[in-house]
């Protein structure tokens, strides 16, 4: 079993890294914003609870996020599978602390960097997301647009836009990333298996820089 870890700032292209990994080598995409999601949208008074931390583009405490990744970890599917990846997993020190206790047989960590944080806002200003849950497929009106306008490529669903993708929420996400997940970074350095990409290139550059690490 490996373990692909990928983190860094909100916007950078997790997910859609992640999407892309998942399909050319079969390793499970755990994110954990869509696990949230799919809590919110189940409306169960846990979801309720993380709606508005979310709204608010704070960090849902680490207790409850740790219990929700270790409940997914737990699932027949990870048990069968060659790997996994995370996205969006760890965001603070505890919950990389915690994942580490879980064994695999090789880790890495990959961590997307991206500088200018006006590049993040843009693109998550312009990002759509499939409202169908089992889906999930990210779009980009400027880098990565769906085919036609407002489908899902995949599987026809509508699009829309994301109730944190709005600039206020943007911009606290991001101080929030540089408090409590920049520390991650020095974490899985000190443990000797970090790789830094400039998340700021193409989609198709960073999944080969991606590729030379993860094979
Ligand atoms: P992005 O990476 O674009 O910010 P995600 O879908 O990964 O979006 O996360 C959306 C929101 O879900 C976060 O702003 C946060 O509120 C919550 N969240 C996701 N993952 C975690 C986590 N590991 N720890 C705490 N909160 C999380």
């Amino acid at each position: 079993m490996k373990r692909v870890i990928l983190f860094g700032a909100p916007g950078a292209g997790k997910g859609t890294q992640a999407d892309i990994i998942e399909e050319k080598y079969s390793y499970i995409k755990i994110s954990t914003g869509d696990l949230i999601r799919a809590e919110v949208g189940a409306k169960t008074q846990l979801g309720l609870q993380m709606k508005s931390i979310m709204e608010k583009g704070e960090l849902v405490p680490d207790e409850i996020i740790i219990e929700i990744l270790k409940n997914r970890l737990m699932e027949k599917d990870i048990e069968e599978a060659n790997g996994y990846i995370t996205d969006g997993y760890p965001r603070t020190r505890h919950q990389a602390e915690e994942l580490s206790r879980m064994p695999v047989h090789s880790e890495v960590a990959i961590y997307l960097d991206i500088v200018d944080e006006n590049v993040v806002v843009r693109r998550l200003l312009s990002r759509l997301t499939c409202t169908d849950p089992e889906c999930g497929a990210i779009f980009n009106l400027e880098e990565n647009p769906p085919k036609q306008a407002g489908k899902c490529d995949d599987c026809n669903s509508p699009l829309k836009q994301r109730a944190d993708d709005n600039e206020e929420t943007i911009r606290n996400r991001i101080s929030v990333y540089k408090e409590q997940t920049r520390p991650v970074i020095d974490y899985y350095r000190e443990k000797g298996c970090l790789h830094e990409i400039d998340a700021s290139a193409s989609i198709e550059d960073i999944f080969e820089q991606i590729t030379r690490i993860v094979v």
